[in-house]
């Protein structure tokens, strides 16, 4: 079997397509477009390309973005000033602190930060509110890269109620709120993690694989049954020829791409997965854009007053 490839791009920008008139309604009742306002700390060069993404798209949608900077020898007060204001801010609806905060903040700083967001306006739906309202199925704001994964899966007509699904990665950010969404659509739910034993074999018993771990090319088609939807959320830039070779054969696309660059950006699932699975995203490509489009629909979201069904 060769697997459907998603196209994320352009599912992304059909998304895109149907916020602008949203965004244009709020406007014209409110006299002002829909408000992101983006919290930046530090220049970590990744940060600032997701940024520079986001403060695009939700242009091109019609919202209003605003990047505010504060240096990496910002102190946690300083960024719970700037979220304060964003806080209490009339023309911003949704509140963004990208992460990572930086490591001069300490460990804890993310928790304090995200908890100081006003969880009507938490757009990324990090705060404890909206993590609890979605466990309990009711509307909550719900962080973007899940929501991306079950909208791949919806829009490809990959079934859920009832199948079986496998979620790769216990984070807060990706694989509990992913495990949620599909429990919610009445999947049966696995999560496994770096202590799971046997994780190919559970893997393999999945109808809907979704894979958010950080680790380049690792599920390999032994984790997947055959024609399974198989989600790729890990993003890993690798810079180790050798772990390449492995995924994309010297003479392939990918593997001239990394002689020229040196350096590749991965997801954690081989291509040689696209031999067994039904359906499989890319990386780049699939979810990354996703990501961003329902970031900016939870901002229409939390600028229209409401939350999202979980
Ligand atoms: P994380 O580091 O917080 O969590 C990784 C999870 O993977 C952990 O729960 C861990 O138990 C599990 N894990 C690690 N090694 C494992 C192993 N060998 N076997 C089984 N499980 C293992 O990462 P995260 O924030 O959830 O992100 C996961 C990946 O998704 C990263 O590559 C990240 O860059 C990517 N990501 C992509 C998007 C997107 O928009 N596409 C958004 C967020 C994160």
């Amino acid at each position: 079997m060769t697997a459907r490839i998603v196209d994320g791009t352009g599912m992304a920008a059909a998304i895109r397509e149907t916020l602008k008139p949203r965004a244009a309604a709020f406007a014209a009742e409110h006299g002002r477009p829909p408000g992101l306002g983006i919290i930046l700390i530090g220049e970590d060069p990744a940060s600032e390309i997701y940024v520079r993404n986001k403060l695009r798209s939700a242009a091109e949608a019609g919202l209003r973005a605003d990047l505010e900077r504060l240096p990496a020898t910002a102190t946690l007060a300083d960024v719970l000033a700037s979220v304060h204001r964003l806080n209490e801010s009339d023309v911003h609806d949704g509140i963004l602190v990208q992460s990572p905060l930086g490591p001069s903040l300490g460990a804890e700083a993310e928790q304090v930060v995200f908890d100081a967001i006003d969880p009507r306006k938490d757009v990324d739906g990090f705060h404890p509110v909206n993590v609890g309202r979605l466990v309990q199925k009711r509307p909550a704001l719900v962080p973007g890269t899940p929501l991306g994964v079950v909208e791949i899966l919806e829009r490809s007509g990959v079934p859920i109620a009832g199948r079986r699904a496998v979620v790769i990665g216990r984070s807060d950010i990706v694989g509990k709120p992913v495990a949620m969404l599909l429990l919610h659509r009445d999947a049966t739910v696995t999560i496994c993690h770096s202590k799971t034993p046997d994780l190919a074999a559970t893997a393999a018993t999945a109808d809907i694989l979704v894979a958010a771990i950080g680790r380049a090319g690792f599920v390999t088609a032994a984790f997947v049954k055959p024609g399974a939807a198989v989600v790729d959320v890990g993003i890993t830039r690798v810079t180790d020829p050798a772990i390449v070779a492995r995924m994309f054969p010297p003479g392939s696309a990918r593997h001239a791409d990394f002689e020229r660059r040196g350096t590749l950006v991965v997801g954690d699932v081989h291509p040689e997965v696209a031999d067994v699975a039904g359906l499989l995203t890319p990386v780049p490509g699939g979810v990354g854009p996703l990501t961003v489009a329902m970031l900016l629909s939870n901002v229409l979201r939390a600028a229209e007053g409401g939350r999202r069904k979980a």
